[in-house]
């Protein structure tokens, strides 16, 4: 990625490059795969760290009609960034905030009986407003467990005041398309649906999708597939969104027995050649993608190969044994993560998840937008 083409000097250290176009295409392929169902997008924690200011106008220009997030205030960005889509918060209605939330047009996502108890005394009261509710069918977070969804479904009532304009739930092991637990909260899922007819539902994440057409409903919830990550599911023709890449600071030829970083927690075990990197876990480039003598740390992609880690991560440190990769010099850019080295792989070799790595991104990276 040549972010210096354009004619700026970056001044950065450490850089992003995200592909709007590739998220718009991303969008594209999931519906394509659920032709029958309307395909929202999941942009809570800031778009998954890509930028919720750029994600949701590329995707409501798209066509995309429905936005999930977690928090109220992001709903509130949401609001003001796609004045006419549909936008659900799905943490739910924070205490006393039914009027707050139905004046911007925000849907809270109902998942207690508090929650259903002030958004059914708000509506009681004639005030006007969509909501959706959240059925536990077996992640036992969010959503009425078994008890409070039998007395809901008892009480017609509720659901007439209420009106949802959604059911939904939510899987906990989509991305283990095998697991029992799958087929299992499909079907309390369909027992509740069958006392609460005739309202839209909605189950799946980006995972879920790949599950069948029985699991799809009205509504589809992605979103880490969107920003392109994967998870196990290697199968999905996604693109690559985010490209995270840090500045070689310097290179340095090292004798054999070399200790590398913070603890010596590394040495060379033959001559090398060391390329000191401008990015470190205050960037959200994790501690753990570091190496020690004992375990491998994640690797980098430079000049058109691969380049492990050697030492541990520091805040704004990283260092790659460059020895087999020719000519690397001070100023050239190592890819992180991106069209070279998966978002997965690069989160996995640090005990974690492409999630975390995407929703971790530090506020020092230069970030550029293309394809918008
Ligand atoms: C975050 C979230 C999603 C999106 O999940 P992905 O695995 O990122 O596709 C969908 N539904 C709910 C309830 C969520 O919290």
């Amino acid at each position: 990625m040549d972010h210096e083409a354009d004619g700026q000097t970056s001044l950065a250290n450490a850089r992003l490059t995200i592909d709007l176009g590739a998220l718009v295409a991303n969008w594209r392929t999931l519906a394509a795969l659920a032709p029958g169902s309307e395909m929202s997008a999941v942009v809570k924690a800031n778009a998954y760290g890509i930028g919720v200011d750029r994600a949701v106008p590329a995707l409501a220009t798209a066509g995309c009609r429905t936005f999930f997030v977690a928090t109220v205030a992001e709903g509130l960005e949401v609001r003001s960034l796609a004045p006419d889509t549909i936008v659900y918060i799905l943490d739910g209605l924070p205490p006393g905030s039914a009027a707050a939330l139905a004046g911007q047009r925000l849907r809270p996502v109902l998942g207690t009986p508090r929650e259903i108890a002030e958004w059914a005394a708000w509506k009681r009261q004639g005030g006007e407003g969509d909501c959706a509710v959240h059925f536990d069918t077996g992640m036992n977070r969010l959503g009425l467990g078994p008890d409070d969804t039998a007395d809901f479904v008892q009480d017609p009532s509720l659901t007439t005041i209420l009106s949802p304009a959604l059911v939904m739930s939510h899987l906990a092991c989509a991305d283990v398309p095998e697991d029992p637990l799958n087929p299992a909260q499909l079907a309390r899922f369909r027992e509740v649906l069958a006392r609460v007819p005739s309202v839209p539902a909605s189950l799946v994440n980006s995972a879920g999708i790949f599950l069948g057409a029985k699991y799809h409903f009205a509504v589809c919830r992605p979103g880490i597939m969107l920003y392109g990550g994967r998870g196990p599911l290697d199968r999905a023709p996604l693109r690559t969104v985010v490209t995270a890449e840090a500045r070689v600071l310097a290179v340095r030829s090292v004798a054999a027995g070399t200790p590398v970083g913070y603890g010596a927690a590394e040495r060379t075990r033959k001559p090398s050649v060391l390329a000191t990197l401008g990015v470190g876990y205050a960037d959200g480039y994790h501690r753990l993608a570091g190496s020690s003598d004992a375990r491998l740390g994640g690797t980098v992609f430079i000049r058109g190969r691969r380049a492990p880690l050697i030492g541990r991560v520091s805040m704004d440190l990283a260092v790659a044994d460059v020895t087999s990769v020719p000519g690397v010099a001070a100023g050239d850019w190592a890819e992180l993560f991106g069209p070279s080295i998966p978002l997965d792989e690069a989160a996995s070799a640090a005990a974690t998840i492409g999630y975390e790595f995407l929703t971790s991104l530090g506020r020092r990276y230069e970030r550029r937008y293309i394809g918008g």
